[in-house]
């Protein structure tokens, strides 16, 4: 009996030790970045002479947004049949060459979260943007996974505090701001419900001048994002909630939507009628 009870308690001792470790690592890896591999192989891709090129670029070493972006590619098909454009779409981060970006209207990083890219890569789609490229970022790509300035002052304009956790995903009234760019704002529904999880971030993008083009009134969402060792995450962005911007960087674009966590984002035709403008808006050069 006594030695039953002596494994039973060693047994114990290990798992909380195991337990504890691997909070431990996996507090570490969101605090400083996932460890990952990277590709710098360049992919071979037949460009075609008469169409804008998109790259869909889908690789997460954070969280992944799994449904999201299973549910997005056959959209981003359809956008691309729809509008004649060729659209690339990959996991790899190879594609991140200069000679190869530059063939590129636009680059999706579809809810891609993480070190992605190694540092050449990342200077390689910064140059790009510069020279008048356009980079589009949905969701997860707005989370503070990336550990990259350029990409946060230039795409985000504004650094990811969290999401609601104590209602995760909430319905909110999604509201048409001022745009003055007639291809991003064509056709845009000035109003519209949509359930999503709202990303809060410490400022708001605005006030490093970027453009909203929708907001959420911040003030109908509970921002409660409180959880195990995350505390003082109960604030929002107040009334003034943005959820999609833009900018112009040098000769370049950037937008960027929180929206499109899940599937329903693109089941709702205003969700994708705004991604369509994107495109098309850094399409056009
Ligand atoms: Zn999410």
């Amino acid at each position: 009996m006594k030695k039953i009870l002596k494994i039973v308690l060693w047994t114990i001792l290990a798992l909380v030790v195991l337990a504890g470790g691997a909070l431990g690592l996996f507090i570490y890896k969101v605090k400083n970045g996932f460890p990952v591999s990277y590709e710098t192989d360049a992919p071979n891709i037949t460009f075609p002479d008469n169409q804008p090129a998109i790259l869909l670029f889908s690789k997460t070493t954070g969280f992944r947004h799994g449904e999201s972006i299973d549910a997005s590619k056959p959209v981003f098909a359809d956008l691309a049949k729809k509008n004649n454009w060729f659209l690339y779409e990959t996991e790899s981060g190879g594609v991140f060459n200069t000679p190869q970006l530059s063939k590129f209207s636009a680059v999706v990083f579809n809810n891609s979260t993480g070190e992605v890219i190694n540092d050449t890569q990342k200077r390689a789609l910064e140059d790009y943007v510069k020279n008048g490229g356009t980079l589009i970022g949905i969701h997860g790509a707005g989370d503070d996974s990336h550990h990259w300035d350029w990409y946060e002052h230039n795409l985000l304009g504004a650094k990811f505090s969290h999401h609601p956790i104590k209602q995760q995903f909430q319905e909110a009234t999604v509201t048409l701001q001022t745009v003055s760019d007639t291809i991003l704002g064509s056709q845009l529904p000035p109003q519209y419900k949509h359930t999503d999880e709202w990303y809060v971030f410490f400022e708001n993008p605005k006030n490093k001048g970027f453009k909203i083009i929708y907001n959420i009134n911040g003030d109908e969402i509970s921002p409660d994002g409180n959880m195990l060792w995350m505390k003082d995450k109960n604030f929002g962005m107040g009334k003034d909630h943005p959820v999609a911007w833009y900018n112009t960087i040098e000769k370049g674009k950037t937008f960027y939507t929180s929206i499109g966590h899940d599937s329903r984002a693109w089941k709702n035709e205003n969700v994708v009628k705004l991604i369509e403008n994107a495109l098309n808006w850094g399409i056009k050069k």
